[in-house]
């Protein structure tokens, strides 16, 4: 049986796994982790829940509306819509899909049935005896025919350095091109509902702020109300080495009309390096110049969202499952 590592349990590493086992692969998928979804985040505050990496996905491709019907079936992810849609409405004009118990909660669908070993930093990779030999931080080695590596270009390009691993410049060039904004994630936990209007959502052009979502009325967090707050890339720049807690604070003191002071009872604060692409590449994924199979993908291929992620993940598989 043919065997393949992907290093990553995204959207993109999740994708490619199912696919590849479908296809009678021996896949194993590591990452860093504790858990998989790696963007594909959510996180419990007191009673609440709080999405504070991807908000929702959308799905164009007829391969990802195949697995919407499937997840929607079984009751994994719904669609966050307004009651009342407004034509003036510049956040839901597509159908917005989101994980019932919050969007990790996507993530842990896929990987079902699949092995994955979470907990696991991979720290270099190389060709031996005819495989490839990956070794992670707490030691272990994996060897496999096939390597595809699903984590951020900048990550990856860390990693091939760490490796020693002679990297083309063409191919080293299309992985330096690809470049992420940071973004700075703001959970708050509340004492009783915000006063964001349904469905819970606002998108700022021009602020410290990009982006609210109140995670009660997106359905996550019925126990207890929450908001997510994005900061802009500009502010997540200027701040990213800040003091958290006062960088949360005045985020949260900019929103006096959807969540007053009085409303807060936690305050969390987590920094993405890599969140949304600002440069990505056109196609998929990156086959490298290798001696075995080696392919790069992930969001910062092709369409730079959850969904980018999974076409890149299934267009990985394809071309390692024909090698
Ligand atoms: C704040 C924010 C808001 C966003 N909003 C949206 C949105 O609303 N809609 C949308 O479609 N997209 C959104 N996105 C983008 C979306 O989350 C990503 O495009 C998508 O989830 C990327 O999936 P991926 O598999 O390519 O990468 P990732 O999800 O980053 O997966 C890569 C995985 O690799 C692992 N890893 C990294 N290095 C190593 C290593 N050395 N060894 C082992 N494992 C490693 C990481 O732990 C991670 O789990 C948002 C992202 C952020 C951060």
């Amino acid at each position: 049986m043919p065997s393949s590592l992907i290093i990553g349990a995204g959207m993109a590493g999740l994708a490619a796994a199912r696919k590849l086992s479908t296809q009678g692969w021996d896949v194993v998928v590591l990452d860093k982790g504790r858990g998989v979804g790696g963007r594909l985040a959510t996180r419990r505050i007191e009673q609440a829940k709080a999405d504070h990496g991807a908000q929702y996905f959308s799905a164009t491709t007829p391969e990802l509306q195949e697995l919407v019907q499937e997840l929607l079936a079984d009751k994994v992810i719904t669609e966050w819509k307004p009651t009342q849609p407004s034509p003036a409405d510049t956040v839901f004009k597509k159908p917005h899909y989101v994980g019932v118990e919050g969007m990790n909660a996507v993530a842990k669908a896929l990987s079902k049935d699949l092995t994955v070993r979470t907990a696991e930093t991979v720290i270099s990779f190389r060709v031996e005896e005819n495989q490839w030999l990956v070794e992670t931080e707490s030691g272990g080695q994996y060897r496999a025919d096939a390597l595809l590596i699903t984590i951020p270009a900048p990550q990856a390009l860390a990693l091939i350095e760490k490796s020693g691993f002679p990297i083309v410049s063409a191919d080293k060039s299309v992985l330096s091109a690809i470049r992420y904004q940071p973004c700075i994630a703001v959970m708050v936990a509340l004492n009783k509902p915000s006063l964001l209007p349904a469905p819970g959502a606002v998108r700022y052009e021009t602020s410290d702020i990009a982006w609210v979502a109140d995670n009660a009325q997106k359905g996550i967090s019925p126990g207890q109300p929450s908001v997510t707050i994005h900061a802009s890339a500009d502010f997540s720049r200027t701040h990213f080495d800040g003091d958290l807690n006062a960088i949360g604070q005045q985020l949260v003191d900019q929103l006096p009309d959807l969540i007053p002071a009085d409303n807060i009872s936690t305050v969390q604060v987590h920094r993405w390096r890599y969140s949304l692409t600002d440069q990505r590449h056109p196609a998929p994924f990156l086959k490298a110049e290798a001696p075995l199979s080696l392919l790069f993908g992930g969001d910062g291929f092709g369409k730079g969202n959850v969904e980018g992620a999974f076409t890149s993940g299934l267009a990985m598989a394809g071309c390692t499952a024909n090698l």
